[in-house]
């Protein structure tokens, strides 16, 4: 089998034989760019290696050999030739760019014969010698792994002893000096004499490469950015130029775009007189690409035309690395360049426009998940901090604020204008008023759906979760993180994309929809064919979801109205009626509230779809924490037992513990509320066409969708969908308006999918409800989940995702799949659409359009994301 290739033997789409540097380096040798010739040992080799026992095979050694000879024949040059003795690289080259690989060795081939030779041709002996003295400290860190320590410790001893400042004071008899030392040093740490032989120079580093496929580094790397280890690594043997052979030569770094932002300028750095790596490594400050003009005019001019060719070559920015000898040009490597996501918009638009790609592939040009940093406000990266602490991530954007410890107080502090974060061992929905007023909220316990986690997603807010590093001092108002304690109205600052905590003021950068980015989400627009909309509670949601270009609302879940603090005691009435009559007069106080509520939102769609959830949660949401209240209620017996408060708060917990559920999430909540409490579910129907006769009044249309919540059964939702029309025809003659609605359910327990062909002719649409779907068809409760195991399933590679996060596509994607197609075996204009979590992630919402869903809803923030994923998935 072949497995070594030369440059002039391969191309670009040969990146899983030659490693992507290997195919590009071929790519540019066969379109006739300055590229020092050489030969590429391909990832089935590496592979060999690993089979045979970390051995290079006689196959291996042999092709290694023959095309060693090509090299020399091509060059004029030999490995090892005391005359014309040829130097190499030694490059390694994945398949995907991997940090944590071999590092390349330089000048292979060096040795006290080929010195001298390089030497005389040169007519620079001091440079020969400085090279010499490189190969060795580098080869014997990367192969021999004696640490540079000593190697500068000894350069330095000698230069100090001579009385110098700087390398370039060196002479040739000092370097050979300090080859001699370095020599010694190897010696001592390997308990062996430097390799001279340079085929065995050669073979040692080869098989380095092939080794550090699997060193820890490496290993780390794939696990975290998921490459397979199957996969092997590439090496390239390359014949050397020299950047470091005066001032007519240098080395250094560009991309054809800015990398930032994107701007269309070439943007690099070079370095007069040097080698390799010292661009990167800082020793002495490169300068920028735009003076090369003035020092190279010729080279500056042959260069500036090959990244244009490059770039039209590649149809993406490329990072090219170049080197300069002696005023001639050579091309080291190049490939598609890193960039941010905001350069990465405007590079894709401008790209379009300069007709190097098109509408579809700038499309493509833009992943998805990058569009979450350019949508909140986020921590300027420039600038240096330190973390205090981390948290769960969960919900993005950046926030700076002083300390508050309740809700009250985040309430009037921002009253006075004060920007506060509000610190909680967690949050109820009295905190309400807290988390509305505060910038951002953290918690110490609690999870991904915890209550501060979905409210603060909810509002867009920035939230951090189950932050059990932070210790909460309620009494004394303050938190302590190990020897760090942070005080009442001390400044913080929280990043809620990535969990952590800094103390004080970081630098933020505001969010920018630039020109480009609109432009890119429009062509997504006529792209795709599946429906976005968003998942929305209040207007200033549907606002700034509308803006972001969502089609409607997907999902406008009524509690957060039964939550809001002026509202919690009448809803508490309701919960607390002890018959139907007090139970009525609770309801008829929270009907104009609610009609209030769908009015404005209504409005704010203006004339786009809405589908309005009724009440999903259980009762005691409501209602006070247990243990609280009787903490209260025990404090009262003794301070105060007579009093009014206290038989209040005896009924409170006497109710609480009525409602008391062994698993809430499997319990009396979702419809089973409506159908034992068919009255509640009465009102807020009511509501709904109250609002939408409302908007008819002043001339606007509003069609609205009424969603009945976790139907197992199709009796449950004919049964709730008579109390909607019942409320509809109610409304109507009420109103003498006729309004046009459809109901439909939420397909989130497994029967309800499994039944779906029959649950289909009493319902007009079907949301997939994929947060709960995930959680009854595994069986698993969300938090618990992923406070306890979820992580460890991940890490062992049980589960490869978390399902919540990413769909399930096997077991409930199965779920959706199958509800899909025998709700419209039932009803074939079924509209069909899915409103969990997975509605904004980039895999699920391929998955949604390949199963034909009408439509995914997802929070406003993720809008432009799922439009640019569904636009994508067409493709
Ligand atoms: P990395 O993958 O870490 O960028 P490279 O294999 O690209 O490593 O090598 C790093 C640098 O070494 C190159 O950018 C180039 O400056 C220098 N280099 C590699 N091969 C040669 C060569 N044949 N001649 C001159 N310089 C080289
Ligand atoms: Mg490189
Ligand atoms: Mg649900």
């Amino acid at each position: 089998t072949k497995l070594v290739y030369m440059f002039d033997e391969g191309k670009r789409d040969m990146k899983e034989t030659l490693g992507g540097k290997g195919a590009n380096l071929a790519e540019m040798t066969r379109i006739g760019l300055p590229v020092p010739f050489g030969f590429t040992i391909s990832t089935q080799a590496c592979n060999t290696y690993y089979d045979s026992n970390r051995k290079i095979t006689g196959e291996l050694k042999e092709q290694v050999l023959s095309s060693l000879k090509q090299l020399e024949e091509t060059t004029g040059k030999k490995l090892g030739d005391p005359g014309h003795p040829l130097l190499v690289s030694v490059r390694s080259g994945a398949v995907f760019s991997m940090p944590g690989m071999m590092d390349t060795v330089l000048n292979l081939g060096m040795n006290d014969d080929t010195v001298e030779a390089m030497a005389k041709l040169t007519n620079n002996a001091r440079f020969a010698y400085d090279s010499y003295r490189r190969f060795i400290q580098m080869f014997s860190d990367v192969v021999l792994e004696v640490d540079v320590y000593f190697f500068e410790q000894h350069l330095e001893e000698v230069r100090e002893r001579k009385g110098y400042t700087s390398d370039p004071e060196m002479t040739a008899e000092d370097w050979k000096e300090v080859i001699t030392g370095y020599k010694n040093i190897v010696k001592k740490h390997t308990k062996r004499t430097f390799p001279e032989d340079p085929k065995e120079q050669l073979f040692l580093a080869i098989q380095s490469v092939f080794d550090s496929w699997n060193n820890q580094r490496a290993i780390i790397y794939r696990r975290l950015n998921k490459i397979p280890g199957h996969l092997g690594t590439a090496v390239n043997i390359q014949s050397m130029v020299f950047g470091n052979m005066g001032d007519d030569s240098g080395t250094g770094v560009a991309f054809t775009r800015d990398p930032s932002t994107g701007e269309s300028i070439l943007y690099g750095e070079y370095l007069i007189n040097a080698q390799g790596e010292d661009v990167v490594a800082g020793i002495r400050t490169p300068q920028p690409i735009q003076t090369l003009q003035n020092d190279m005019p010729d080279v500056f001019q042959q260069f500036i035309d090959t990244c244009k060719r490059l770039e039209s070559h590649y149809g993406d920015m490329q990072d090219i690395e170049f080197t300069v000898e002696r005023g001639n040009l050579f091309i080291l490597q190049t490939r598609n360049g890193k960039r941010t996501a905001q350069a990465a918009i405007r590079m894709a638009v401008e790209m379009e426009r300069e007709g190097i790609i098109s509408k579809t592939e700038a499309l493509l040009r833009v992943d998805p998940d990058q569009l979450n940093q350019l949508l909140h406000q986020r921590i300027d990266d420039s600038y240096e901090f330190t973390r205090l602490v981390k948290g769960l991530p969960a919900s993005p954007g950046a926030a700076t604020g002083h300390v508050v410890f309740d809700s009250d107080d985040a309430e009037a502090l921002s009253q006075e204008g004060k920007k506060v974060i509000l610190v909680r061992p967690e949050t109820t929905p009295d905190d309400i008023h807290g988390i509305v007023s505060a910038e951002a909220i953290v918690t110490s316990r609690g999870g991904m759906t915890s209550h501060a986690a979905v409210v603060a997603r909810g509002m867009g807010k920035a939230c951090i979760c189950g932050c059990d590093g932070l210790k909460i001092d309620l009494k004394n108002k303050q938190f302590r993180v190990g020897d760090t304690v942070v005080n009442y109205l001390d400044r913080i600052t929280i990043d809620g994309g990535t969990g952590e905590i800094m103390l004080g003021d970081i630098p933020m950068i505001a969010p920018e929809l630039s020109e480009e980015f609109q432009t890119l989400l429009q062509w997504a627009d006529e792209k795709r064919t599946l429906g976005v909309r968003t998942n929305a509670d209040t207007p200033e949601d549907a606002k700034k979801a509308l803006e972001f270009g969502a089609g409607g609302i997907g999902l406008c879940r009524t509690e957060h109205m039964f939550m809001d603090a002026t509202r919690i005691p009448i809803v508490r009435d309701m919960i607390l009626a002890e018959n139907l009559d007090e139970r009525m007069a609770a309801l008829e106080k929270l009907l104009p509230m609610q009609q209030g509520d769908f009015t404005e939102i209504f409005e704010a769609m203006n004339g786009h779809p809405v589908t309005v959830r009724l009440l999903d949660p259980p009762l005691h949401e409501f209602l006070p924490d247990k243990e609280e209240l009787i903490v209260d209620v025990t404090k009262l017996q003794i301070t105060n037992p007579s009093s009014h408060e206290l038989k209040e708060k005896e009924q409170l917990l006497k109710k609480v513990r009525q409602l008391d559920e062994f698993n809430p999430m499997l319990g009396h909540r979702g419809c089973r509320l409506g159908m034992v409490y068919p009255e509640i579910y009465m009102m807020q129907a009511k509501a709904i066409f109250y609002a939408a006769a409302d908007l008819l009044n002043k001339g606007l249309v509003m069609e609205p969708e009424v969603m009945i919540p976790l139907v197992g059964h199709v009796n449950e939702l004919k049964a709730m969908r008579q109390v909607v029309e019942e409320a509809a025809d109610q409304i109507e003659q009420e109103t003498g308006k006729k309004i046009n609605y459809t109901v439909g359910t939420m397909i989130e327990i497994p029967r309800a999918a499994l039944t779906a062909d029959e649950i289909a002719t009493e319902a007009d649409f079907f949301s997939f409800g994929t947060n709960d779907l995930t959680q009854t068809t595994f069986g698993f409760s969300r938090d618990d989940a992923e406070s306890k195991f979820l992580q460890h399933y991940i890490e062992q590679n049980t589960l490869p995702e978390n399902p919540f996060m990413v769909l399930d596509q096997e077991g409930v994607g199965k779920l959706v799949e199958t509800g899909v197609k025998l709700g419209r075996e039932t009803k074939p204009s079924l509209k069909t659409g899915i409103c969990g979590e997975h509605g904004g992630e980039k895999s699920s919402i391929e998955f949604c359009f390949e199963k034909g869903l009408d439509y995914v809803s997802c929070s406003p923030y993720r809008v432009p994301l799922a439009r640019l994923a569904a636009a994508q998935a067409t493709i």
